[in-house]
């Protein structure tokens, strides 16, 4: 291709909005002359580079909404330290998404350090992957954001706006407070997806203490009614991952020294 033809195309492609393909135009129609390619072989391979850097981008911009810590991947999670759950199920989750159509949920449980928000932001991760979109926010925090909604009288529209979520990540729901005012909006999130949208939930108390989080108790069984009807849940009940490392980091003598101490009544 001479000069010319080639600043005439690079003018088109801009125009197009074609990134990909005005980047790599020059080469690839100067291998196709070189090689003698049909104009069909020329344009699908143009194109196939312009869609493929697309979804790249796409799944990009998918990872940085997401607000997911960036090191908690599946690839780095310790299954063995968690016996009581099932790798192959939490695999099973990231690769076939039919749940996701089901808006079913996943419920993560156990005490303070032991994986949960590792665990539920690995499998974020692998959905954003696939192709999917998810969004990860402290529980408290999407409170505080639905009560400001419905302050100013917009609470559907910010509902209607998590929709393009396929699955909603809400971390720690034990640190919600009734004193948060009153938290029927986090209620009204859970029936808003039900059976629609995906919602994951971490919590480090059981569904019986629920009744600190929901206005009533009428309202608690509302809602575990709704998350649990179509739901994966995970008992993660082992001693904290955190712990565990950091007597393994000790010296012999200091771990011997901290069992004994542990031991006394
Ligand atoms: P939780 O949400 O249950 O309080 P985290 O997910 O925050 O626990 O885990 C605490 C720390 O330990 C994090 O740095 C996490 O990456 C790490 N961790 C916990 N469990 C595992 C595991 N099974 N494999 C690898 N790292 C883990
Ligand atoms: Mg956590």
């Amino acid at each position: 291709m001479n000069a010319a033809m080639n600043a005439g195309l690079g003018l088109m492609l801009t125009e197009l909005r074609l990134p990909t393909i005005k980047r790599l135009a020059p080469d690839l129609c100067a291998q196709s002359d070189r090689e003698g390619w049909p104009g069909k072989r020329l344009l699908e391979a143009l194109f196939e580079h312009e869609m493929n850097e697309r979804e790249v981008r796409r799944i990009e911009r998918h990872r940085s909404e997401s607000a997911l810590s960036p090191d908690k991947r599946l690839s780095s999670f310790e299954f063995a330290a968690v016996p009581s759950v099932s790798k192959a199920q939490v695999m099973a989750l990231s690769i076939g998404h039919e749940w996701l159509e089901r808006g079913a949920n996943v419920l993560l449980f156990g005490p303070p350090g032991v994986g949960k928000t590792h665990l539920i932001c690995g499998l974020g991760h692998a959905l954003i992957d696939a192709g999917r979109r998810v969004l990860f926010m402290r529980c408290s925090e999407l409170v505080q954001r639905l009560q400001a909604a419905r302050r100013d009288l917009r609470l559907a529209a910010e509902l209607a706006k998590l929709d393009r979520f396929d699955l909603l990540i809400l971390d720690d729901l034990s640190y919600v407070r009734r004193d948060q005012a009153e938290t029927s909006v986090l209620f009204e999130l859970i029936a808003e997806r039900y059976e629609r949208k995906s919602i994951a939930i971490t919590a480090n108390t059981p569904f019986s203490q629920w009744g600190e989080v929901f206005v009533d108790a009428a309202m608690t069984v509302a809602a575990v009614d709704r998350l649990v009807h179509h739901s994966t849940i995970l008992e993660m009940n082992v001693e904290s991952y955190r712990r565990r490392v950091a007597q393994a980091a000790q010296s012999p003598a200091k771990r011997a020294k901290a069992a004994t101490t542990t031991a006394t009544p």
